[in-house]
């Protein structure tokens, strides 16, 4: 695929008070692209300027706070930098700052002096304490250009821009037009007539009109194009500014954007139909079911398998009303907002932002590791919800997990659920919501030791006398008459 040069993106980087402001207000004056009649002059945060020809994108931010935010956001911003130092102040630490943000970004960058006009000026000073830094400027056998500017006169100023374009065309960089745009975001603003507009660079590709935007889970339709004079166009090539309408949603500053190609968009108009199919499915499988006798959820696992699994083994009052493999979704958040369920993930730890989401939203989603977890929580949320139907008095409950016998004698091994059990307690064996029996504890043991009370929680062994019909599964609850 063909390839062109970039137009080539610069940022003003040094000490506060050093001359940035100034030294973008002269370069703008001077040789800012020719405005187009009606443009307006309001700022995007980014301008190209002309120099011999050739145009240059600078980042309008003094400082270099947005520039490091984009950095640790992992973006790569700008092809050149400009080390901004005063002549009357030399190297101090926001400039040590900036060469630290250069260095790791790894692109060249030139030293401009400014306030060379002030009669403390001292070049011999800033080379000798860049150089302490490891920037050696040329006239100290280095390879570091260093031009002396004054804001005040303009002077050298031109000549800092020939550098630049020089410094670029000896490594400019090459690429692809026809490939879909990608790039970073470099301001948002709200504003009252025209709404949300986002600020941006592409860096690769180009923008155009009616492009989908995917800038970290947020999508955008570009409805309307604006470059840098506030012009509207339908397309803006790699390395220059452009103002995007079209998003409902603020992206952060500094956030990666990349255009979704058609095969993308197929996909996440796939996703969107999908979605809506899956909201018009879960509200069909809750309005089969009453949900004061009836816990609905959804279900995530590894694998089919293990939905099954736990699917199958739930007490009949839970019911699955979605279950899919994998990691939980921002989607099945709002899926699970919308219809009041709570998430249930089995061996998979949601992510932070996920967690976060289901937190602000007020979703339940509890992750397990242990189905015989799932089982045992769910029958206890069983028994609450079945709560007024049965005794109003009830002490403990406790499920028959295994039956022993032993001679004439039946055991029944229980897992307490619920409260303590004790001895001589009278209790009902309850199968299927129904009380199928009633009988008194006369014996109870934690393996072979012998127990007045045992608790919730706790294994146990129990007799009763009467004798009943034990069935594993059964649940027995002790109760006040
Ligand atoms: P920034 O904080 O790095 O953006 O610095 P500014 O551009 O705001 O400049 C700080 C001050 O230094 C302002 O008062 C400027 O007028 C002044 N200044 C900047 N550059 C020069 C220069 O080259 N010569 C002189 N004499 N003053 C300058």
């Amino acid at each position: 695929m063909a390839k062109i040069k970039k137009t080539p993106v610069i940022v003003v980087l040094g000490h506060v008070d050093h001359g940035k402001t100034s030294l973008l207000d002269n370069i703008r004056k001077t040789n800012l692209a020719k405005k187009e009649e009606g443009g307006i002059t309001q700022s995007i945060g980014a301008w190209r300027a002309q120099v011999k020809g050739r145009s240059i994108t600078f980042i309008d931010t003094p400082g270099h706070s947005a520039f490091s935010q984009m950095r640790s956001r992992g973006a790569k911003v700008a092809d050149i930098a400009i080390l901004v130092v005063a002549a009357d102040d030399s190297v101090m630490p926001q400039t040590k700052e900036a060469i630290k943000i250069i260095e790791s970004a790894g692109i060249p960058f030139i030293v401009a002096v400014t306030k060379t006009d002030l009669p403390g000026a001292d070049l011999e000073k800033v080379k000798a304490d860049l150089a302490r830094e490891n920037i050696i400027v040329e006239e100290y056998g280095g390879q570091v250009v260093m031009i002396p500017v004054s804001n005040k006169t303009g002077q050298g100023i031109e000549e800092l821009l020939e550098m630049l374009v020089l410094t670029y065309e000896v490594q400019p960089i090459k690429v692809e037009l026809n490939r879909p745009a990608d790039g970073f975001i470099l301001e948002t603003q709200f504003n009252k007539r025209r709404g949300k507009l986002v600020s941006l660079i592409v860096s690769r590709g180009k923008l155009k009109k009616g492009d989908i935007l995917l800038c970290q889970d947020i999508k955008a339709k570009v409805r309307a194009l604006y470059d840098d004079n506030g012009r509207v166009v339908s397309e803006v090539e790699a390395g220059r500014p452009a103002q995007v309408w079209g998003f409902n949603q603020l992206p952060q500053i500094g956030d990666v954007f990349q255009v979704i190609d058609k095969g993308d968009l197929k996909l996440s108009k796939k996703v969107d139909s999908f979605m809506l199919g899956l909201d018009q499915l879960v509200s069909s499988e809750l309005n089969k079911i009453d949900k004061t006798k009836v816990i609905p959820i959804f279900l995530k696992a590894k694998t089919k398998g293990a939905l099954e699994a736990i699917a199958s083994n739930l007490p009949k009052e839970v019911k699955v009303v979605y279950q899919a493999v994998g990691d939980v979704t921002e989607s099945e958040i709002g899926l699970a907002v919308n219809f009041g369920v709570e998430i249930i993930t089995f061996q998979i730890q949601p992510k932070p932002s996920i967690l976060t989401l289901a937190q602000n939203e007020g979703v339940v989603l509890k992750n397990y590791n242990i189905i015989y977890e799932i089982l045992e929580d769910f029958e206890k949320k069983v028994l609450k919800l079945l709560e007024p139907t049965i005794d109003q008095n009830i002490l403990a409950r406790a499920k028959i997990v295994k039956i022993f016998n032993i001679k004439d004698k039946q055991i029944a091994g229980c897992h307490v659920i619920e409260g303590d059990l004790n001895l001589a307690d009278k209790v009902e064996l309850i199968r299927q919501d129904k009380i199928i029996g009633k009988s008194k504890i006369i014996s109870l043991r934690i393996g072979s030791e012998l127990k007045e009370k045992v608790k919730q929680g706790d294994e146990c062994g129990l007799m009763v006398k009467p004798k009943l019909d034990f069935k594993e599964g059964d649940m027995l609850c002790s109760y006040k008459e």
